[in-house]
């Protein structure tokens, strides 16, 4: 039996994802590795935490996307070092691999900034778990609210989000539609509609990322919501119930939502010592300097665009451009039919919903969409991203409850672990 070369990807993500697909039918074994045993589609977490999608719309089994490929296994498994010295990874949960390439495709984590209380009591919004933990407890305050005296009933659903970029902004609207239509409509006795949703951003104004009218039209639809736009505030604490403001005011909030920042996993260092911002610089081709047949790619990864230079952000759609693009490098690299290309980025746009009706996008070469138009673009585009007919029809028909019923048909509180 003639061995083939072994590509080891760690990571399911975009970027493990998009490489392991196109190795599809190249001469390797490959083995992909995750935690879970499902790719997590992160731009529609939020509506997992606020009712709107079941968990399985949003985690999709990973099997599922690699099931035609006999070329690759996937195992789930925590990589707990990698040393690229000896060409070996270790797991917490599984046999040591080697490899003759890797691919590192591990994502990033929410970043506190080293604000008290807040890895304690903030709500990140980066994986699954987060977003079941997130709607478990607004689900809980819910319940908990209709039982106390109705004077108190509003305080208990009191949110804070932190963070005005599009996790902030999304969270934010579609908390407000599910708090003061749905569960104000659940419970017409008690004033729910009173709770407050506070976003909180340090910088002069919501998305950054686009245009400041693009930015002023955000803070106006979330405003029109009901929602309060704190600007040029800085968050000094968190405690239990409340969040401190760098004025010093302090804010009831049992429930505090954190979607201010990126940093990676401290595996990162172990593939450089000259990380920047936690990201593992890499070269035109996505791969080490010194290890050229370890690659790094998607939010992990300090890479440039070969055309332009400037550094790629942390974006789905970098990702799996980015992993993609190692996979038909390394397949190239064995076939020795072509030399490898330096990567290259095709921007397709970047969106952010509002709230039903509202959302703004920007499609190259330089379309600007806000309102309506933005939000059925922001849908279709959505809905095409996801993977798997019954992962698209589930969101269809609860976006349909969503937005045409104003219902949510997730918004129920199971505990697998409580005695029946
Ligand atoms: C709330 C939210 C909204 C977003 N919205 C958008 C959007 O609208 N548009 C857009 O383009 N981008 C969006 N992004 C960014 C986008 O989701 C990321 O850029 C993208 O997921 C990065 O892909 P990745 O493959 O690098 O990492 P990930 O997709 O995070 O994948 C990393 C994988 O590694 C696995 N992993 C991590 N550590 C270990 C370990 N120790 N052992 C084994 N496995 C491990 C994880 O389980 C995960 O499956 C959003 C992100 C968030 C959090």
């Amino acid at each position: 039996m003639t061995s083939v070369p072994k590509v080891l990807i760690l990571g399911a993500g975009f970027a493990g994802l998009g490489a392991a697909r196109k190795l599809a039918k190249a001469p390797v074994d490959v083995v992909l590795v995750d935690r879970h045993d499902y790719h997590t589609f992160q731009p529609l977490l939020y509506q997992v935490a606020t009712d709107i999608l079941d968990p399985e719309t949003v985690g999709h089994p990973v099997r599922e996307y690699v099931d035609n490929q006999p070329n690759l296994r996937f195992v789930t498994a925590k990589v707990s070092g990698i040393d690229i010295a000896a060409r070996n990874v270790t797991f917490e949960d599984w046999e040591d691999q080697t490899y003759d390439y890797l691919v590192v495709g591990l994502g990033a984590r929410a970043n506190f900034f080293g604000t008290p209380g807040a890895d304690e009591h903030a709500f990140p919004l980066y994986t699954l778990n987060h977003a079941i933990r997130l709607k478990n407890h607004v689900l809980e305050q819910f319940e908990a609210a209709v039982k106390a005296p109705p004077p108190e009933a509003p305080e208990m659903m009191d949110v804070v989000i932190v963070g005005g970029g599009p996790t902030g902004v999304e969270t934010a609207g579609a908390m407000a539609d599910l708090l003061y239509v749905t569960m104000a409509r659940d419970a017409p006795r008690y004033p729910i509609g009173n709770a407050s949703i506070t976003l909180v951003e340090h910088g002069d104004r919501l998305l950054r990322m686009f245009n400041e009218s693009m930015s002023e039209y955000t803070k106006e639809a979330l405003e029109e919501r009901g929602v309060t736009v704190r600007l040029g505030e800085s968050v000094a604490q968190i405690d239990q119930g409340s969040v401190t403001l760098g004025s010093g005011e302090v804010i009831n909030a049992p429930t505090t939502v954190w979607g201010a920042g990126l940093t990676t996993s401290p595996l990162a260092a172990s593939l450089s010592d000259d990380l920047q911002h936690g990201r593992v610089p890499v070269g035109p081709l996505l791969n080490l300097a010194e290890h050229p047949e370890v690659y790094v790619a998607g939010d992990l990864a300090w890479a440039k665009d070969a055309r332009s230079g400037e550094v790629l952000p942390q974006l789905g759609s970098v990702a799996l451009q980015a992993g993609e693009h190692i996979g038909r490098t390394i397949d190239r690299t064995l076939r020795k039919h072509k030399d490898p290309e330096p990567f290259h980025y095709i921007d397709k746009g970047s969106m952010a919903t509002i709230g039903r009706g509202a959302a703004v996008g920007v499609i190259p070469p330089g379309l600007h969409l806000t309102g309506r138009p933005a939000f059925l673009t922001w849908g279709a585009v959505h809905l095409a991203l996801l993977n798997g007919a019954d992962s698209k029809t589930a969101a269809l028909t609860n976006w349909f409850w969503t937005w045409m019923r104003h219902d949510r048909p997730s918004r129920v509180l199971i505990h697998p672990d409580e005695e029946d």
